[in-house]
């Protein structure tokens, strides 16, 4: 059992934190006392609700209460942890690259109160070399003779199914190069996961590895976007197209389903952050940056599906909006694709009515679009905003709730128009919606055989 702190109790710190107790001892540090609080009443079973949500979190951390405590006490935090794992925010700043101030605040903590030797790994996504400005920040600013390692170690977990994403990985990777210090890391994680699992490499290998992979995977869903609108155009279906394209298991299935565009904390900001850097060593990701445009001009295309149907001013038009969160299952609205087409409709005038199946996101939208207050509305119920009233469903992420609607129930609209922002609709569905009447708009998929 190795002693480990986390800094950041966000949406990586806090499952991390959760999945490493099951094995080891884990403090999670974070300055802000109310998450701090919020996380200690769950372990100490006082409360059943987080600052984030994610499925499995509470009992995890819960079952494995006597491995792991939050703080706001930077002198406990560094009591005598083996690895230090920094995993606070890396927003994009106005050039798109990412803000480390965050990353090197931590660094600065860690120099002034750390009294052991030990290693330190960033899992927060950062650009290639940070791991080297926080092992110059740290020598700086090192109060104690103590030796301290600094490598990388990227996180892959996906919001909504972190938990199982971080108790199943696919692989860790983690770098540093100091190779008795990779050793131990290396040590930590075999008491969670297979030999198989791991990938220890050179620290800038580990830190390319994490945008290169959040590129692949935004650039396989521009490559299908932009074939989506292809489809349309010609009037064939994306949906066909991807599973004639999809079987082939040297293409896989996975990241293939054409949508509104991708959105969330990771895949815009990543993507912008490594074509920046591409730019600046000049070496220009002319794909990256052809990705970024797609994913622009994709959301752009989906909105004007709406207005084209409805016309520029929406001033007496009612919207729903089932799904706010940028994708299922998370109260998350970084980057939201469903919230950027709902201004864009409160902007013309419309009134959007708003369900998600996770309240926090819904919490979230109010907090978050306060100069919108009175063009909304939001609902802890599916169907409960469907009546004569309303012009136009948007399917704004992928829960199966939206997948397969009551139809009869939707008769109840004045307006008949469904806009599939996540082509969950299958085929079936959409001809027995169009017999009943029903416009049916998507990306890629309005034409159906
Ligand atoms: P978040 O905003 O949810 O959490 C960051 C936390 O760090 C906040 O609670 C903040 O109070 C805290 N913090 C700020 N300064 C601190 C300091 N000096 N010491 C300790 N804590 C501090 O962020 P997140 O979504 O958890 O992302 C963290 C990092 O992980 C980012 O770099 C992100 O790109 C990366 N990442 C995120 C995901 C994801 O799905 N969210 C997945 C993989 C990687």
């Amino acid at each position: 059992m190795a002693r480990v702190t986390i800094f950041g109790a966000g949406y990586v710190g806090v499952p991390t934190g959760a999945h490493f107790a099951r094995t080891h001892r884990v403090t999670i540090y974070d300055p802000d006392n109310n998450k701090v609080e919020n996380i200690n009443k769950v372990i100490d079973n006082d409360s059943d609700s987080l600052h984030i949500h994610e499925k499995g979190l509470i009992e995890l951390l819960q079952e494995n209460h006597e491995n792991i405590v939050a703080t706001t006490d930077i002198s406990l935090a560094l009591d005598r942890p083996e690895i230090i794992f920094i995993a606070v925010g890396t927003p994009p700043n106005e050039k798109g690259r990412a803000n480390l101030k965050y990353v090197c605040a931590a660094a600065e903590q860690i120099a002034k109160n750390v009294k052991n030797d030990c290693v330190v790994l960033n899992k927060s996504t950062v650009p290639p070399g940070t791991a080297y400005l926080v092992k110059e920040i740290i020598d700086k600013h090192l109060v104690n003779d103590v030796k301290i390692s600094v490598g990388s170690c990227p996180e892959f977990l996906a919001e909504g199914t972190a938990v199982e994403d971080l108790r199943t990985p696919d692989r860790i990777v983690y770098g540093c190069d100091d190779t008795e210090a990779l050793d131990k890391v290396t040590e930590f994680f075999l008491y969670l996961h297979g030999r198989s699992t791991l990938s220890p490499m050179t620290t800038l290998s580990s830190e390319v590895t994490k945008y290169a992979a959040n590129a692949l995977l935004a650039t396989k869903i521009s490559f299908m976007n932009s074939l989506a609108i292809l489809c349309d155009a010609v009037g064939a279906n994306i949906r066909e197209v991807q599973e004639g394209v999809g079987k082939d298991t040297r293409v896989g299935r996975k990241f293939l389903n054409a949508s509104m565009g991708y959105g969330g904390s990771c895949f815009p900001k990543d993507t912008s952050a490594i074509a920046e850097y591409g730019q600046l060593f000049s070496s220009p990701l002319e794909i990256i940056e052809s990705t970024i445009l797609v994913n622009d001009k994709t959301i752009k295309y989906f909105s004007e599906k709406i207005i084209h149907a409805f016309g520029d001013d929406l001033s007496d038009k009612n919207f729903i909006i089932w799904g706010i969160g940028f994708k299922a299952r998370t109260d998350d609205l970084r980057e939201s694709k469903p919230v950027q087409v709902a201004r864009e409709l409160m902007d013309r005038g419309a009134h959007v009515h708003i369900y998600d199946t996770v309240k926090g996101a819904l919490e979230n939208f109010k907090v978050e679009n306060p100069s919108y207050e009175g063009k909304y509305s939001v609902y802890h119920e599916q169907y409960e905003m469907v009546n004569g009233n309303i012009d136009g469903l948007i399917i704004g992420n992928e829960h199966e709730k939206f997948r397969n609607p009551d139809v009869e129930k939707l008769e109840n609209m004045r307006g008949k128009y469904i806009f599939d922002g996540k082509n969950v609709l299958n085929n079936h569905l959409i001809k027995s919606l169009k017999r009943k009447g029903f416009n049916y708009r998507s990306v890629g998929k309005d034409t159906v055989a």
